[in-house]
């Protein structure tokens, strides 16, 4: 409009101008803000259209402030035609600049409003006639259009100014909010929860913070702190830094987490924050839980253990003393638990204490306790009797829940078990004393049978008191040189040589005199005195052999506590070395139970012992399980059968008849057969007649001590030959030694 310079006097009244200014700034403004609001449907179309409508307003307006000495003349369509460009080209400009926050779309909405301003302004120009008229004359206020681009440049440079502080601005804010973007992202990355807060409210939080505490997916932040930890105290969690406080999280859906929280005063956006560490404590928790729960409680049978059972019990003390009740200790012992564990191996027993445990578990009341002390050992608390007679219910109860069998077990098990009771105030006054009353008990209620319960009584003291001495005298009987080996033969059917002797355990005890094996021996196991003893009995006998002119054999009995307890093959090894004796000349007697404890373990130790050179005899055949998978399992060098089944083999059909079916298991995996506890020429006969391989017996020879039998060591004939020898059927080994 400036570069329109007609040939007539022309001005521009100030005041429209201004108008014309400010009617463009206010609908432009007014159509952006319309343009970029979210809340006006099509707003970008309406917003667009407002500042094409802005244009035309602002150059019709400014059309209106220009005096000139004519008259304008307005072709009406063309005006229209101007307005309707404005209108539509600007409406298109805001859609198309704000499509996509990139330089394309903005340059092409620029393009297109530019279109706008164009195409309205030169319509709008064609769409006016100046017709000259000298008559008519311009104010003396109106500015002459050199003003008016000096004003118009003054303002343009103003707005662009205005504009690049503007843009100067706009990229500090990105730039900030870069940086806010990225400091976000790195307190995301953090494991634990990030808040920082004011002296109450939460004005910044991490992702793992919002994960933990805030379960429906609310905000964090703008929430009261307080909301989140309500049982500690504002002071505690915006004070000054201390050490990690360990509180419980509230979270949003009201479920508690167990965290830790440490402390920071910082400055945040130029004011004191504290910025609080949340460390999510549940899996060290449910850790120390669990080792809590093992610390206290048996991995097996999940009961309560040996520590528990004393705790809860010296609580209880200290309960009933005050209260004047009475408290019961009950102690079981499993029956035959060892035979089940021999018999169907360790899961099966495993299976079995766990029922056990199950089963009296489910009889007690809520105040009762029942612990595993170990083993297959039991013990049950019962608190607040109004008398000791009370006891007795528990006892039956849990006896009762044993009769009804079956559950969760495999066939052909039983389970009982023995219970001893002891009751305070009655029977004790302290913890100590009344467990080893409630033991006592329990050693009368075997004694007596089993499957039933004893209330103590003093006199039970004594048996028990007995049995301890007994296992003592036990341990020393080697030291106090109690102990001593007497010597079995035993001899070919064949050949009628004798070729060996089976070393037997003696025991002289002081007071009680001579003890035999089979009663100290399984005590000794108990006890675990087998060991040193068994130790013993080898080395003694391997000595003994070794000084023999002879070559004969000696077979040393060895227990499942030592097959499986201590390092047999070992000390077989460095007693052959010792005392020089051929390993060849050893026979090792094991019985088919001590296989059965562990059968891989016995397998390999047994190996180990075969790889050294000595013989393996399965001792007392048909007695135990007589499986025959056990003798297949292991290439043993004989089977001793036992003298149950060669009693009577002459005289009763039935024993000959499982005797002959030993002969044929024996034949058929090719082992040597010896029949011990021979004592009849009729037996012997049987023997004979179903060419049984060897014999050992009171008709060849009781036990003795070796210097009996030098005539067979030695090769000398000092001694009387045994009854049978003398009927000349056996050669006496002649002394065959250089
Ligand atoms: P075993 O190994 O079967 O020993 C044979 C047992 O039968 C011996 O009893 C022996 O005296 C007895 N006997 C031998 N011939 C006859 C007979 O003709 N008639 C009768 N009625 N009995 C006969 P003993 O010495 O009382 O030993 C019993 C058991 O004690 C042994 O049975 C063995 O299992 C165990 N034992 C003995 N000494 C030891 C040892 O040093 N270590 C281990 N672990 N066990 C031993
Ligand atoms: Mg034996
Ligand atoms: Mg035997």
């Amino acid at each position: 409009m400036l570069a329109f310079q007609p040939a007539v006097p022309s001005g521009y009244n100030i005041a429209l101008t201004i108008v014309s200014l400010v009617a463009a700034i206010a609908l432009t403004g007014t159509g952006l803000a319309i343009g970029i609001s979210p809340r006006v449907p099509n707003g970008r179309w309406i917003g667009g259209a407002i500042v094409g409508g802005g244009i035309a307003v602002m150059h019709y307006t400014g059309m209106a402030a220009f005096e000139i000495a004519g008259r304008l003349v307005w072709d009406v369509p063309l005006v229209a035609a101007s307005i309707i460009f404005g209108g539509l080209f600007g409406a298109a400009a805001l859609p198309v600049a704000l499509r996509a926050n990139t330089i394309k779309w903005k340059a092409l909405g620029a393009v297109v409003l530019t279109v706008a301003i164009c195409s309205h302004h030169f319509t709008a120009m064609g769409a006016v006639a100046i017709i000259p008229d000298p008559r008519i004359g311009i104010s003396a206020m109106a500015l002459p259009a050199e003003w008016m681009a000096v004003g118009v440049a003054l303002v343009s440079i103003f707005i662009i100014l205005l504009a690049v502080i503007g843009l100067a601005l706009d990229l500090r804010d990105l730039r900030r909010a870069g940086e806010a973007a990225r400091m976000q992202e790195l307190a995301d990355a953090a494991v634990e929860g990030l808040i920082v807060c004011d002296e109450t409210e939460i004005v910044a939080a991490n992702r793992s913070f919002a994960a933990l505490a805030c379960v429906d997916g609310a905000q964090p932040v703008g929430r009261l702190i307080a909301s989140f930890f309500p049982t500690v105290c504002q002071r505690e969690l915006t004070g000054s830094p201390q050490h990690p406080l360990e509180v419980a999280l509230c979270a949003t859906d009201g479920s508690t987490v167990p965290v830790e929280l440490i402390q920071h005063s910082i400055l945040y956006a130029g004011k004191p924050h504290q910025v609080l560490a949340v460390r999510d404590i549940r899996g060290r928790k449910r850790a120390e839980e669990e080792i809590h729960f093992l610390a206290h409680h048996d991995p097996l049978t999940k009961l309560p253990n040996r520590t528990s059972f004393n705790e809860k019990l010296e609580a209880e003390f200290t309960k009933s003393r005050g209260a004047d009740q009475c408290l019961a200790v009950l102690f079981l012992d499993l029956d035959r638990f060892k035979e089940i564990n021999d018999l169907f191996g360790h899961l099966v027993g495993d299976a079995v204490l766990q029922c056990v445990a199950e089963k009296i578990r489910s009889i007690l009341k809520p105040e009762q306790m029942v612990a595993r002390l170990g083993g297959d050992e039991f013990a049950v608390i019962v608190p607040g009797l109004p008398s000791p007679a009370y006891a007795t219910r528990t006892a039956e109860a849990i006896l009762n829940a044993f009769n009804d069998t079956g559950a969760n077990l495999p066939a052909g098990v039983t389970i009982g078990t023995s219970i001893g009771i002891a009751v305070f105030p009655n029977d004790a006054a302290d913890r100590e004393t009344l467990l080893s009353h409630a033991d006592a008990a329990l050693y009368e209620a075997k004694m007596q049978g089993r499957g039933l319960y004893c209330v103590f009584e003093p006199s039970m003291g004594e048996h028990l008191r007995d049995r301890r001495q007994f296992e003592h005298d036990i341990r020393h009987a080697i030291s106090r040189k109690e102990l001593r080996l007497v010597y079995q033969p035993q001899a070919e059917l064949l050949s009628n040589k004798v070729f060996g002797f089976e070393a037997l355990l003696r025991w002289d005890h002081p007071d009680r005199g001579a003890i035999p094996p089979a009663v100290f021996i399984p005590i000794a196991e108990e006890c675990g005195a087998i060991l040193k003893i068994g130790e013993w009995v080898l080395r003694t006998a391997c000595a003994e052999a070794a000084t023999w002119q002879q070559p004969l054999a000696i077979s040393v009995n060895v227990s499942a506590m030592q097959l499986h307890g201590g390092n047999l093959p070992e000390l077989v090894r460095e007693v052959l070395k010792e005392t020089g004796l051929d390993p060849i000349r050893l026979e090792l007697e094991i019985t088919e139970s001590c296989m059965i404890k562990d059968i891989a373990r016995a397998l390999a130790a047994l190996r180990q012992l075969k790889s050294l050179g000595v013989q393996i005899a399965m001792d007392d055949f048909g007695t135990g399980y007589s499986s025959l998978s056990n003798l297949r399992a292991f290439p043993f060098d004989k089977i001793k059968v036992d003298q149950s089944l060669v009693r009577a083999v002459d005289t009763s059909d039935e024993a000959a008849a499982v005797m002959r079916a030993v002969f044929g298991l024996a034949r058929g995996l090719k082992l040597p057969v010896l029949a011990e506890g021979v004592e009849t020429d009729a037996e012997l006969g049987f023997l004979r007649a179903e060419a049984c391989d060897a014999m050992q017996g009171y008709l060849l020879g009781r036990p003795c001590p070796i210097s009996e039998f030098t005539q067979h060591t030695n090769g000398e004939s000092r001694t009387a030959a045994p009854r049978w020898l003398g009927k000349g059927e056996l050669r006496v080994i002649k002394n065959t030694a250089a």
